[in-house]
């Protein structure tokens, strides 16, 4: 360790900072917290709202009713719009709804919902709240998202992005990471919920020394830089396109291996796949014989437990990962009695990716073949 109090740790946090700003497309302010993403939340709401605001939420699944539930419980009144799990926040009804609402203070987003497997589309729900609702806030959890995704925080006129250490920038938990525009800073200038631990202007006052307001948790501020080391030098079009073809190559072989997808197609992540677990199969043998295998699969959450499993690819993840778990998924579903032709799955999902790379290389020149 080293003194978080010395000048030593002035550029670790300088750098940290100043590496993040391009993944969240910010030139405004990024407070690090010490605490799990969870905690990142609390401290959006309990910074930007006051007891009685009135707010907009639309959750599409475990982590987007947390979002509002945190809102609910410091005493905003909040309306969420409903969206079956598995689906993506349709902008339309968002309009309707913010249009039909007589009051709005903030509005609460999902970026990527991690216990579906569903990237919202959110730049398109921002433009709806920036066109209706000039003055809401509009707070993104983007937990599991910004880092591994585009996220432009000042162009989509995002007030208050939040992140967590574990997810895409891939360290341990310990760290959220939450971006603040200037339309969040006179918010929080203005909002009456008692804060301490979380003030984020505390945050905003000792960073700007170079600090943070309390000690940090230091080595997991060290690993974040490491993180961010290989992703500058990966670059974030590198970055994303990575995402973007491990996610294609988890899709291609699960259809192959017969499982079916629970995000609606075109809504589909790039950092979490969720696939229905068949109808009358055994999901504990299913997971057990994947475990075995050093396949750790991720179970549904909350009313999806024993109905969907999920494979997590972000951060650090590359093709060759993906293709180990596919092929052990084979091997499960082989053992499992599915009827499969072995190594369908892995030439599926080999062929995925190089598709979405050909896909994100493809000449952009219109009209012409190579176009796509
Ligand atoms: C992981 C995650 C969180 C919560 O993070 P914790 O660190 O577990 O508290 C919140 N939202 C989303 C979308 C996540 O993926």
């Amino acid at each position: 360790m080293i003194n978080h109090r010395g000048p030593e740790f002035v550029p670790l946090l300088t750098r940290i900072v100043s590496r993040l700003k391009p993944f969240f497309g910010t030139q405004g302010d990024i407070e690090i917290l010490s605490c799990v993403g969870t905690g990142g939340l609390e401290a959006a709401v309990v910074n930007a709202l006051s007891p009685g605001d009135t707010v907009v939420a639309a959750p599409n699944g475990v982590f987007g009713d947390r979002f509002a539930d945190i809102a609910e419980l410091f005493g905003a009144s909040v309306t969420r719009l409903p969206t079956p799990w598995g689906q993506a926040v349709d902008p339309i009804q968002l309009r309707a709804l913010l249009e039909a609402t007589a009051e709005c203070r903030a509005v609460l987003l999902t970026h990527n919902e991690t216990s579906t497997g569903v990237l919202n589309p959110l730049a398109e729900l921002t433009a709806v709240v920036r066109s209706t609702r000039p003055e809401a806030l509009v707070m993104v959890d983007t937990v599991s998202a910004v880092g591994s995704v585009p996220f432009e925080m000042d162009a989509w006129g995002v007030d208050i992005a939040i992140s967590a250490s574990q997810k895409g920038w891939m360290a341990a938990p310990g760290a959220a990471i939450i971006a603040v525009s200037e339309r969040g800073w006179n918010a929080i200038a203005s909002a009456t919920t008692p804060r301490f631990y979380f003030d984020l202007v505390r945050h905003r006052d000792a960073q700007s020394g170079g600090m943070t307001a309390w000690t940090p948790a230091l080595a997991v501020l060290f690993q974040i830089d490491a993180g961010l080391e290989l992703m500058t030098t990966e670059g974030p079009a590198a970055v994303f396109e990575r995402h973007e073809s491990c996610a294609a190559a988890t899709r291609a072989g699960l259809t192959a291996l017969g499982f079916d997808l629970f995000a609606a197609s075109g809504h589909r992540s790039p950092t979490v796949t969720a696939a229905l677990v068949a109808p009358g199969e055994d999901w504990p043998r299913m997971n057990r014989a994947a475990r075995e295998r050093g396949v750790v699969l991720a179970e549904g959450l909350g009313p999806l437990a024993g109905r969907i499993f999920r494979i997590g690819h972000l951060g650090s993840v590359t093709l060759g990962e993906i293709l180990d778990v596919v092929a052990v998924l084979e091997d499960v579903s082989v053992e499992m009695g599915r009827d499969i032709t072995p190594g369908a799955g892995v030439a599926a999902a080999l062929a995925a990716a190089m598709d979405s790379r050909r896909v994100a290389h493809a000449p952009e020149v219109a009209g012409s073949p190579s176009a796509r």
